[in-house]
């Protein structure tokens, strides 16, 4: 066995068989496609497990007390979500479809947190039902509705409030969330933040036990988060002073970063842990308040090094003098990212992962939107139908936003550890496409 190529961007089990095949957690990528077919995902679970060590170590270990919750909206699984909160993490749930998922692999429902900017009542009704943790409001008409659910019910439940620090976070503008022209959270800058505040204090149902905020995804630079913990620390103890706030939870959300391409490395969870903790505690002190307990929300940071999907390569088209286009099996149906915000990422050749690059390509999905394209201009050994593409970093938001245009069937997807594959999600079928239609 050797190294994998990219050690930083594949899983952390990667390597190379002896035969040149791309190995993820001791299975041959080339048995699992035999065995499972293409699109595959494949996710390892040393890697996985890894990254939820490493939040809880590099935050628990500098802080008094944090809690992780995984963003599930990255990549929901009933078997990650098992493994997950194995691990000790609890869970982000953004819509009644994922509280469902979380209620059935039984979440420790006091973990979990319901996020959204637009909750509806068919969705804070049974999450209010099954007694979750808390309620993340997003704004004026969230608050309203549900102190009126749990007026109705009788009920008091713990929320925390979404802030809009006005913080550019440096990412691509839709996945920009706390500046204050956007549609999440109460923005600090417009004084809605301190109305929020009141509006929630006064509402004899709810019980406002912290702040929260989520600045945009992937955040590269450390800075956003320092400016908006001490934005936010600040406004607590301004808020405690004007009418006793009294803060037990503060999360500046999620928004970690992986690495997708070699040229952008991605900064480790310790150089985020450091100055949010100490900053934290810092303001907390100056304050003379007591530090509330630190909630995480990691979604990519948690699955995105994790996963690697297997494509086959099938049409060449070699347009002289302007660019070869290679085509595989999957593309914008399993992974819109590169279509919707130019997102990158490198690509090994899994059955000749020894070989050197020997012509650069662009590997084209196989879906009809000339903007179906995974990879521009790859320098790749020379591809041939059949060879099996290996795009790693691809965990998070690839199988979670993926969709059935041009009656795409969904990949499967498998777990693997010391040799075992385990199937996680079966592909789906054919029949299964037009079930839904009613003749
Ligand atoms: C999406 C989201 C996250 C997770 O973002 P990642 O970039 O996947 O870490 C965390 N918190 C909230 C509120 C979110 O909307």
């Amino acid at each position: 066995m050797q190294q994998a190529p990219f050690p930083t961007i594949f899983p952390e089990t990667a390597a190379v068989s002896e035969a040149g095949h791309l190995v993820i957690g001791g299975c041959d990528t080339l048995q699992l496609v035999a065995e499972f077919g293409t699109p595959l995902y494949v996710f390892d679970e040393v890697t996985l497990r890894g990254r939820c060590q490493e939040f809880l170590r590099e935050f628990g270990d500098r802080y008094p007390e944090v809690r992780v919750i995984y963003a599930c909206k990255a990549f929901v699984n009933r078997a990650v979500l098992r493994l997950l909160a194995e691990e000790g993490l609890g869970l982000d749930v953004v819509s009644a479809g994922e509280l469902a998922v979380a209620r059935s692999v039984e979440a420790a429902m006091d973990r979990v947190y319901f996020h959204g900017n637009n909750k509806g009542e068919d969705e804070l009704r049974p999450a209010l039902d099954w007694g979750i943790g808390r309620v993340v409001v997003d704004n004026f008409s969230e608050l309203a509705l549900l102190e009126r659910l749990c007026a109705e019910r009788g009920t008091v439940q713990d929320i925390l409030l979404r802030l809009s620090p006005g913080v550019d976070p440096h990412t691509h503008a839709y996945t920009t969330t706390g500046i204050t022209d956007s549609k999440f959270g109460f923005p600090l800058a417009t004084g809605q933040a301190v109305e929020a505040v009141h509006a929630a204090q006064a509402a004899s149902h709810l019980r406002l036990v912290g702040l929260h905020m989520h600045l945009g995804s992937p955040i590269f630079e450390v800075e956003p988060y320092e400016e908006a913990t001490r934005a936010g620390i600040r406004f607590a103890a301004q808020m405690r002073d004007a009418s006793g706030l009294d803060l037990r939870e503060f999360s500046p959300g999620g928004g970690f970063p992986i690495q997708y391409v070699r040229e952008r490395p991605a900064t480790p969870i310790a150089a985020y842990a450091e100055p949010i903790t100490r900053i934290l505690l810092e303001e907390c002190r100056a304050a003379g308040m007591a530090p509330p307990r630190l909630v995480l929300e990691p979604g990519r940071a948690i699955v995105g090094r994790a996963g690697v999907a297997l494509y086959t390569v099938g049409a060449r088209k070699d347009i002289p003098g302007v660019r070869s286009y290679v085509a595989v099996d999957g593309g914008m149906a399993d992974n819109i990212r590169p279509a919707l915000y130019e997102a990158r990422y490198e690509a090994v050749v899994a059955n000749k992962a020894l070989e050197t690059p020997a012509e650069r390509v662009t590997v084209a999905g196989k879906y009809c939107e000339s903007g179906d394209i995974l990879l521009r201009d790859a320098e790749l050994p020379r591809l041939t139908t059949g060879d099996v593409l290996a795009i790693p970093a691809s965990g998070a938001y690839c199988l979670a936003m993926s969709s059935n245009y041009n009656q795409a069937t969904k990949p499967a997807v498998v777990l693997v550890r010391d040799g075992q594959a385990r199937l996680i999600r079966r592909r789906e079928s054919l029949e299964e496409l037009f079930q839904y239609d009613v003749l």
